[in-house]
């Protein structure tokens, strides 16, 4: 469901038409940020460990060429096959040709926002390759044929009497069966002959390590290792940003990750490769798509450090009430509008202008991105560029004239003043979309300025 023709708002506007949903999801998120802070809190040295990703990951960013190819180079000497992709197309591609040298037709599929990112399934899907995802949530969405709208609760908008619907329809449960042990272990039994069939796995990677040539993978649900362990070929697709430079940092990043994204003291399995069993193949595809050009925007590289928790989209004010699908790109949030323009400007010049600008992002944030900061930088950028509705900018330039002269200042609160007072129509209209969602404010008698004027005096 990615629109592209829709912006935020108007894709937010569907998702507010069903106002049920919009209160459960909104609480249902906000129960886990404040999950998140109870298992945060019980750890004195959070803040410091917030501070030591955040250093290690500039560190990262600043040396990323040298770490990648220490990466290779011990990956490489571990038996781990090592292939380089410039964009989405080149990861896809290579995605495909590994899937035919296994001279199969399938594969089964761990969580990998990556893959989202890259469009990898629609792909595989025109080449005649079926892609089983095997993550509970990426798999209810997949047959919903919808893509996720959380980085880590991929069904998050669903409700468990929908997913039983799903399950009727594609995986032959009674009709209105909404019992979420029940689901849970439909799904589990479907995924368990998939899991034995299938020859080739991919999963996504957390963090890899230069020093050791290694990589982690972390689950809940055990399916990237089920998927992995089983087939003959594991292909790992990874985002050059994902480096670490050494194992013991992967101290800092575990006690971050999974209390930022739902509270747990550690993910269920953190899982490391670190070479091929005997008679088994691992491919690692290391994927720029963006990466490098985000590296050179100074205002923008530090969005690389992120680690993916969702902790930003969890807290977001606007995040819980507009719903993952009204971001339109495969990443949501607040980090998902950051980095999306970096892609394509044009495409989601909106995206940055769907935030508050209240912080609460950044304040959550383990890896310390000033996320609310580069938002509003970004909505300079794209005003630079050209890139917002030509009404918007024609108000903003005149707003602009308007606030640096006292006297077109003083003239326009008038008429303001006077057109809410007298002829309140000309504003309070289906016209204005701010009157749509709000009550307008009644007429002040007189400026700030005026009443300080006579107040001084007076006094
Ligand atoms: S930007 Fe920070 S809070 Fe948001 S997903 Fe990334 S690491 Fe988590």
């Amino acid at each position: 469901m990615k629109d592209s023709t829709k912006n935020h708002a108007e894709l937010a506007l569907e998702f507010n038409k069903d106002v049920d949903r919009v209160d459960w999801h909104d609480e249902t998120l906000w129960f886990i940020r404040q999950k998140r802070d109870n298992t945060a809190h019980q750890i004195p040295e959070w803040e410091a460990l917030r501070e030591a990703a955040s250093q290690i990951k500039n560190n990262v960013l600043s040396n990323l060429h040298n770490y990648l190819l220490q990466f290779e180079t011990n990956a490489m000497a571990n038996g781990i096959v090592v292939h380089w992709a410039a964009d989405a197309i080149e990861h896809n591609q290579i995605v495909h040709r590994l899937i035919c040298e296994a001279n199969v037709n399938r594969m089964v599929k761990s969580k990998s926002m990556l893959t989202e990112e890259c469009g990898l399934n629609e792909y595989l899907a025109e080449q005649g390759i079926e892609v089983i995802d095997s993550d509970l949530g990426e798999r209810i969405v997949q047959l919903a044929e919808e893509p996720p709208s959380h980085i880590v609760l991929p069904c998050i908008h669903k409700k468990k009497e929908e997913i039983g619907e799903i399950f009727h329809k594609h995986l032959g449960i009674e009709a209105g069966i909404s019992d979420p042990q029940f689901l849970t272990e439909t799904a589990r039994q479907h995924l368990r002959g998939i899991f034995l069939t299938r020859k080739v796995a991919l999963t996504g990677v957390n963090f890899a390590i230069a020093e050791t040539g290694e990589f982690v993978v972390c689950t809940n649900e055990g399916n990237a290792d089920m998927g992995a362990h089983l087939a003959d070929l594991h292909i790992a697709s990874m985002g050059i940003e994902k480096i670490i430079p050494e194992r013991a940092h992967l101290g800092v990043f575990l006690r971050l990750l999974t209390r930022s994204a739902t509270g747990q003291p550690i993910t269920t399995y953190s899982s490391h490769f670190k070479k091929p069993r005997a008679g088994k193949q691992i491919h690692i595809i290391l994927v720029d798509n963006g990466r490098t050009v985000q590296l050179g925007r100074k205002d923008f590289r530090n969005s690389l450090k992120c680690i993916r928790c969702a902790a930003c989209m969890n807290t977001c004010p606007v995040y819980r009430r507009s719903g993952g699908h009204s971001y339109h790109t495969a990443i949501a949030g607040p980090i998902g509008s950051i980095l999306a323009p970096n892609l394509d400007m044009k495409k989601y010049a909106d995206l940055p202008f769907a935030s508050t600008l209240c912080g609460s992002c950044s304040n959550v944030c383990p890896v310390k991105i000033d996320i609310h900061e580069q938002l509003y930088k970004w909505r300079q950028v794209i005003v630079k560029n050209g890139y917002t509705p030509a009404a918007k900018t024609a108000g903003m330039q005149m707003m602009s004239r308007t606030l640096s002269s006292p006297t077109l200042y003083k003239i326009a609160g008038k008429t303001g003043r006077w057109v809410l007072k007298h002829a309140p129509f000309a504003v309070n209209n289906k016209l204005n979309p701010w009157y749509k969602q709000r009550e307008m404010p009644s007429s002040p008698q007189q400026s700030f300025g005026e009443w300080y004027k006579q107040n001084i005096k007076t006094n």
